[in-house]
């Protein structure tokens, strides 16, 4: 490594290691120094990086990528300019860099801090999460939904051009709608204070909090459900499960379940699954439970393509197919009890699930934290 990073190892283990700025392997830190930008690998958590888990990369060929045309078919697109965002790396690398590397190479500042806070996303995964930004952040940049990789990069690009045209200075606050958040400064003092900020602001106009106060489940229904996944899933050990107060609201029957039923950011689609699995609580009154329980697995698995990562089970609990899984689903909870402060709910529309869910980065990232 030619430059002293410790400094940017610092900001990322800090931020990393507080749930409510980072879950698993959410978000990505950057520093430029000159020439070169050291950005996140791929697949490691910030919580415990160290050098290793940086790449360094070369702005200057990062910048040519500007200069080029790609293919319109995306999946060609995407390609190519994943095999040049590789050969932007300074030579000698060999790990690969985060999937938002051209993000935060064209924000001009030396740090960049990209997360996605539950309370963030409750304003950027929100019905008026647009009017309430420039109500509450007026300096912020904006950004709506975009299939993510080059056209998001493009878009954040074009959409800072026109902010300097008008404000005579560059955004160091962009909000991705359904995503996270950017924060850039040239110091970690101004890149705490912002996300210190940030979270009061947000704090303040926040109406409601989750509720997370566990509630007992039926444990009969519970021993049934299982089964059914132990059979289906493989494995002795019990599927991890969730049931508390916020979540009981939400599985009283479909209309209330509406808000978590599908996918608010990448991540959650990456950890777990484009959308769970409801059971009807019918499904108790059958003769052999456990059957009834495995044909709907089975019949999610063939209309899908996946198997559920998460099974919503009426007026019972969540259950999850691994750690991750429920972790990311129990913040989808939370940033749907925050939408509530700013209009209700809004998912990423069918377009960019079913690009998430085809591609090939995000399932190289999904491998990544798997292993
Ligand atoms: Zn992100």
């Amino acid at each position: 490594m030619q430059h002293d990073i410790t400094k940017l190892l610092e900001v990322s283990r800090r931020y990393g290691s507080d749930a409510r700025y980072v879950l698993l392997g959410g978000g990505n830190t950057s520093l430029k120094i000159d020439d070169v930008m050291y950005v996140k690998a791929s697949g490691h958590a910030l919580a415990n990086i160290d050098a290793s888990g940086f790449v360094a990369m070369s702005l200057p060929r990062l910048e040519a990528i500007w200069n080029k045309t790609y293919p319109e078919d995306p999946t060609q697109r995407e390609k190519e300019v994943l095999a040049d965002m590789m050969a932007s790396r300074s030579d000698g690398e060999t790990a690969r860099p985060s999937v938002e590397a051209l993000l935060h190479a064209i924000i001009p500042f030396r740090y960049v801090v990209h997360l996605h806070p539950a309370i963030v996303n409750g304003l950027t995964c929100s019905q008026s999460g647009k009017t309430a930004a420039a109500r509450l952040f007026p300096e912020a940049l904006w950004i709506p939904l975009v299939n993510p990789g080059y056209i998001l990069a493009k878009t954040v690009r074009d959409a800072q051009a026109e902010y300097k045209k008008k404000n005579a200075k560059d955004a160091s606050l962009i909000l991705l709608q359904n995503h996270g958040v950017f924060v850039a400064a040239n110091t970690i003092q101004e890149i705490d204070q912002c996300y210190k900020d940030i979270m009061d602001i947000l704090q303040r106009s926040i109406v409601r909090k989750p509720i997370f106060t566990v509630v007992k489940p039926n444990a009969a229904h519970v021993a049934l459900v299982q089964k059914a996944m132990q059979t289906y899933y493989g494995g002795k050990q019990p599927y991890p499960i969730i049931a508390n107060r916020e979540l009981s609201t939400r599985l009283s029957n479909l209309e209330s379940f509406a808000s978590i039923s599908s996918s608010y950011t990448p991540d959650h689609i990456v950890y777990s699954g484009f959308a769970p699995l409801w059971v009807d609580k019918t499904v108790f009154f059958a003769k052999d439970t456990v059957s009834v329980l495995i044909e709907l697995f089975k019949n999610f698995e063939i209309e899908h393509g996946v198997p559920a990562k998460i099974i919503a089970v009426q007026e019972t609990a969540v259950f999850a197919i691994n750690e991750a899984a429920l972790l990311l689903f129990l913040d989808t909870v939370k940033v749907a009890a925050f939408t509530e402060s700013f209009g209700g709910p809004r998912f990423m529309d069918a377009n960019q699930i079913n690009f998430i869910r085809n591609w090939e980065v995000e399932s190289y990232r999904a491998n990544m934290v798997a292993k």
